[in-house]
């Protein structure tokens, strides 16, 4: 089969590679489609270290080819989105259920092998059944949808509520949908004005660019009061964890799901002084299924949402194309090429 193999810092082939064949316990997924995020680029980027060779791809949606012995959750032939995160199964915090946090995660397109391929080999759990009319343009975004989910639900967000959602990448765009859902009003705050039509389009109440510093007059129209019960922060900078502080009424929660890689200067004044609840949002637990749900059942749309797409062998260009002003999604298509 065909496998995109990183060697080393942007040294991506396109190579032929070993059949897969599934152990006990595993399934083998013919990928349909992958989505391409931050963590790929830094990891095609050099920017974070790999083993090489190193097939990457995570966000994997596609269809069981063949199951091993002792599977019996998935059967060949069955629509799946994979969940690329498994743990011990064995630690205090897995035991516990925090198996997102467990010290000794797999992360599947980083630490082993992932879908940037024909097909990919994963442990059968974390296989999610879809519907079969499900699109794969929809399905495609179940990944960090679920991120989002989770994000969220640890923020309890309860309809009637405000919401500011800061960054209108892939994860702040579906974190728009999922608040909406939930009937909740929301502000989407950007960095630049260009993203702001599509944030509305898509259901945000109000939009407001970061481009004075946070939009705190705009948070406070919103909820008519001094600021939103609820920011989510999607953009993982170290600025935006600041300006999050900034829009949370007093007694509001800020749920933090971006990863900043510096350290962010909050002034911790004002969580203390506005008893603010500081939430981190790792990954996902049980969220996938929810994920699904919400793309199946339209409350999600990502029509909008996946901006570029490329067959296997174009992967080069999908690296290039993650960088470019216009993308969100980038998409690569590994399967036979659907008459759309
Ligand atoms: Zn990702
Ligand atoms: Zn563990």
């Amino acid at each position: 089969m065909k496998a995109a193999v990183l060697h080393g810092p942007r040294d991506l082939r396109v190579e032929s590679v070993a059949a897969l064949a599934p152990e006990p316990g595993e399934a083998v997924v013919r990928v349909s489609a992958v989505g391409l995020c931050g963590t790929d680029y830094r990891i095609w980027s050099g920017d974070r270290p790999v083993r090489y060779p190193l097939v990457m791809g995570h966000e994997v949606i596609g269809e069981v080819a063949a199951v091993g012995p002792g599977v019996t959750a998935v059967a060949p032939g069955q629509k799946v989105a994979v969940q690329p995160n498994y743990s011990c199964g064995a630690c205090p915090l897995c035991l516990e259920g925090n198996w997102n946090l467990c010290l000794s995660r797999t992360a599947v397109g980083i630490d082993v092998d992932g879908g940037f391929a024909e097909a990919v080999r994963l442990p059968a759990h974390v296989c999610w059944p879809a519907p079969a009319e499900l699109a794969d343009d929809q399905l495609l975004l179940a990944e960090p949808l679920a991120v989002v989910v989770r994000a969220v639900l640890r923020g309890e967000a309860t309809a009637g509520e405000t919401a500011a959602v800061l960054g209108v990448g892939t994860l702040g765009l579906l974190a728009v949908q999922v608040l909406k859902s939930r009937g909740l009003r929301v502000l989407a705050v950007a960095r630049s004005r260009r993203r702001l039509p599509l944030a509305e389009a898509i259901g945000a109440d109000a939009t407001a660019t970061t481009e004075t510093g946070p939009p705190v007059r705009a948070a406070r129209e919103l909820s008519g009061r001094e600021g939103v019960d609820l920011v989510i922060e999607t953009a993982g900078t170290p600025e935006a964890v600041e300006q999050a502080v900034e829009l949370a009424r007093p007694g509001g929660r800020v749920v933090l799901t971006g990863l900043p890689h510096e350290p962010s200067s909050v002034h911790f004044f004002w969580v203390v002084r506005r008893e603010l609840r500081m939430i981190g949002s790792m990954i996902y637990q049980d969220e996938f299924p929810e994920a699904i749900r919400l793309l199946a059942s339209g409350a999600v749309q990502t029509g909008r949402l996946l901006t570029h797409r490329f067959p296997l062998e174009a992967i080069q260009e999908a690296f290039a194309a993650h960088r470019s002003p216009d993308a969100i999604k980038v998409a690569v298509m590994p399967g036979p090429r659907q008459g759309t």
